[in-house]
């Protein structure tokens, strides 16, 4: 299986419209959406969720009272005061380090499991769908994305490709995700914010020593930074898939919860549709 990854240092670049566009561009694949703070790619693939379960990331101590003999030790030691004078342990504030149960000399703490969000698998007309939500609060971000890559080799494990849209940003999604991907595809756009990010985000993929590849959103609407964009990507060698024009079809396609590559004569839709042969090209003689 090779896997396909979209990033984006910022979040709104279009990297979802793409992911979903190479999803149904290539007919049969396995896809995952690796955003599991603000998953949105089902938003444009119609999927039925066939299976659900609970995802169980964190640990958090819990005292028995009835053990507790209220020596006091467990509040020394925790850092983060999460135990109260009355030896109350506060979920939101304890970091499930560990060291009120090693120090208790009751035995009266134990770390237990939280649920800290929810997997999904569904089904699209392009092939299975993982994907997963985290709780509100939760930090095992990460986890979830390896548990939502797991998932997606477990439901497809002979698929051809595999497309994952990843979190916008540089952070702990982004790390999980990039883990055993084949290649990297980068959506920026022409705006001074956007290539700043783009560098932020090439140093990550950079730093894992992945192939990455660049596609420029919105192409049109500066051409003098579309042009700064363009020769950022060549002097750090980054093979340019190609620009997508604004194209309002976009915006009314996603309203409508479909992919801009089944509208006929869009022009993003157009440009993505060579945007993906171009890759293809590329990824086979790779
Ligand atoms: S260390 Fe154990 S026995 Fe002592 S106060 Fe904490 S929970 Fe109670
Ligand atoms: S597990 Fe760590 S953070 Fe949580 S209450 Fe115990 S010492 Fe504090």
């Amino acid at each position: 299986m090779k896997q396909v990854l979209f990033l984006s240092g910022k979040g709104g670049t279009g990297k979802t419209t793409l992911a979903a566009a190479f999803a149904v561009l290539s007919g049969k694949t396995v896809i995952a959406d690796c955003d599991v703070d603000a998953a949105n790619l089902h938003l444009l693939l119609d999927p039925d969720i066939v299976d659900s379960g609970e995802f169980q990331g964190a640990k958090e101590a819990v005292r028995d009272p009835f053990l507790c003999v209220q020596c006091g030790r467990c509040r020394e030691v925790c850092r983060f005061a999460a135990i109260s004078d009355a030896f109350a342990i506060d979920p939101y504030l304890c970091e499930g380090c560990g060291a009120c149960v090693t120090i208790c000399p009751a035995q009266a703490i134990a770390l237990e499991p939280q649920l800290s969000g929810h997997w999904f698998v569904a089904k699209t007309a392009w092939g299975p769908l993982a994907s997963a939500e985290l709780l509100p609060g939760a930090e095992t971000s990460g986890k979830l994305v390896s548990q939502v890559k797991r998932t997606m080799t477990h439901v497809a494990p002979s698929a051809a490709w595999a497309i994952l849209d990843g979190a916008p940003g540089t952070g702990c999604p982004v790390i999980a995700s990039v883990s055993g991907v084949d290649a990297v595809i980068l959506v920026t756009e022409p705006t001074q914010s956007g290539l700043h990010d783009l560098e932020r985000i090439l140093g990550v993929v950079s730093h894992f020593g992945l192939p990455a590849y660049l596609v420029l959103n919105k192409a049109d609407l500066c051409p003098d930074v579309a042009e700064t964009v363009e020769t950022f990507a060549e002097d750090k060698h980054v093979p340019f898939l190609g620009r997508i024009p604004y194209d309002v079809t976009v915006t009314t396609c996603m309203s409508a919860g479909r992919s801009v590559v089944l509208e006929d004569r869009s022009p993003a839709g157009m440009a993505i549709v060579e945007i993906y042969k171009r890759f293809m090209e590329v990824a086979r003689d790779r």
